[in-house]
C-alpha cells in the first residue's frame, strides 16, 4: 500500500512537495523559469537614401545590454527592420523595473 506522501513527487528544482498528480517544477519555480523581458529606450540617428534624422524606439530583449559588440548588434537590427543605411545609436535606457 502506498500513501499519498510517499506518491507525492517533490520539485527538480527548489525539492518542496508537489501537488499531487502535479511532477517536474512546482508552481513557483515555473514562473521563476519564465524568462524576464527588460525593456530598453533606444534612441538613434539614421540615414537612408531618401534623407537622415534622429528616432527612437522600444525593444525588449531577454538579455541585458553589456558590450558595444551588443550595441552595434541593435545598430545593424534597427538599420535592417527600419531599410536603413546606417544607425548609429546615441543614447539608451532600460525602463525602471514596475
Ligand atoms: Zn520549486
Amino acid at each position: 500500500m502506498t500513501t499519498l506522501s510517499e506518491m507525492a513527487e517533490s520539485c527538480t528544482d527548489c525539492g518542496d512537495d508537489l501537488e499531487i498528480g502535479q511532477i517536474g517544477k512546482c508552481d513557483e519555480c515555473q514562473d521563476a523559469g519564465e524568462p524576464q523581458k527588460l525593456h530598453y529606450f533606444i534612441a538613434y540617428q539614421w540615414s537612408a537614401e531618401h534623407g537622415s534624422g534622429f528616432a527612437c524606439m522600444d525593444i525588449s530583449r531577454t538579455h541585458p545590454i553589456t558590450d558595444f559588440a551588443e550595441v552595434e548588434g541593435l545598430c545593424k537590427f534597427i538599420a535592417e527592420y527600419k531599410n536603413f543605411q546606417t544607425v548609429v545609436i546615441t543614447n539608451w535606457k532600460r525602463y525602471e523595473e514596475g
